[in-house]
């Protein structure tokens, strides 16, 4: 009896450490265009060089991975002409939506990469170790799904939110409408049955401060009305925060560091949603929803900024290079 084998699926080998040098030998920051981060950093206290960039595929090295090709031989996928090191949270993007990042764009940003490094001739000539180093986080089975893991969740994170936000004005909309339903079904009432005046001044009042209310028949109709859109609104972002609230969870499970700002995200999500759900007649201009969305777009850029503290360019380190400016900071493109 023969053991049913399924093929093996395609799977190149990764890029030699020399090919690895070579790359960060004619490279300084992330291949993304407009991103300043450096391929390494220093740590401050210790004065060591940290690796801060992964090695992104052009074309995978699997079959069934972003971009891969299969007309394009070994040699070839782990030459350096298809290997572009870019920053933690680019390298998870890019592999994350590969859609958004077709091969012809990673091609476009390696170019563009390579003449920047002919323009400022400052790069990272690393050692056979921190080649070695290198290719284990680009390319070892655990890096792969873990590493750049944190990145891809706050990526996540701030989509989640935006989808949250978007969601909760439209629904936000449809109770505007209905509160000013009633609004105007209030002035008709006072306008039928006014004007009034304070029994004791004289004074004219408004219909609010002669608490004249339209028959309950009415009232309830327009109360239901806006309950209902209500309720609406709280059926369409709950699922959306949920998603969110796990969004946060992968956060915090990769980046410990960060669990302080995943709960402040976590308290605006819950805030909103709250928010979301009311309706306060007196706040006309609905400023209670419109601060706590502010507040959740805040918390979200927090936590964006806490992730990028940890692995931007605080302090760069000064690569050895041909003609050292030694500059503070990776140039701005
Ligand atoms: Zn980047």
């Amino acid at each position: 009896m023969t053991g049913h084998t399924r093929p093996a699926q395609p799977e190149y080998r990764p890029p030699t450490e020399a090919t690895v040098k070579q790359l960060y030998a004619t490279a300084f920051r992330c291949g993304k265009p407009e991103c300043p981060r450096p391929l390494y950093r220093m740590n401050n206290e210790t004065g060591e060089t940290i690796l801060n960039s992964r090695i992104a595929h052009i074309h995978a090295r699997r079959q069934g991975g972003p971009r891969w090709d299969q007309q394009m031989p070994e040699a070839d996928n782990r030459s350096a002409g298809n290997l572009l090191p870019l920053c933690l949270e680019h390298a998870a993007e890019v592999d994350e939506t590969p859609a958004h990042y077709p091969a012809d764009l990673l091609r476009e940003w390696k170019r563009e990469q390579l003449r920047e490094y002919d323009t400022i001739q400052r790069a990272w000539p690393i050692t056979d170790d921190q080649a070695a180093e290198a290719v284990e986080r680009s390319f070892g089975p655990q890096q792969e799904a873990t590493a750049t893991a944190a990145a891809a969740a706050v990526a996540h994170v701030a989509r989640c939110a935006s989808r949250l936000v978007e969601t909760s004005r439209q629904q936000r909309r449809s109770a505007a409408d209905a509160a000013a339903a009633w609004q105007a079904m209030r002035a008709r009432w006072a306008q039928r049955l006014g004007p009034f005046f304070a029994p004791d001044t004289g004074d004219r009042l408004t219909p609010d401060e002669a608490q004249v209310e339209p028959p309950r028949r009415d009232t309830e109709e327009c109360e239901s009305a806006l309950r209902s859109t209500l309720r609406a609104a709280k059926e369409a972002t709950e699922p959306v925060a949920t998603d969110l609230v796990a969004e946060l969870g992968a956060v915090r499970v990769v980046s410990r560091a960060l669990g302080p700002w995943c709960d402040q995200v976590e308290h605006e999500v819950r805030a909103l949603v709250g928010a979301a759900a009311k309706w306060d007649r007196s706040d006309s201009g609905d400023s209670a929803w419109s601060q706590a969305v502010a507040r959740l777009e805040t918390a979200v850029q927090a936590l964006g900024a806490a992730w990028h503290e940890e692995e931007a360019c605080s302090q760069p380190p000064q690569p050895t290079v041909r003609q050292s400016e030694a500059t503070a900071c990776p140039p701005a493109a």
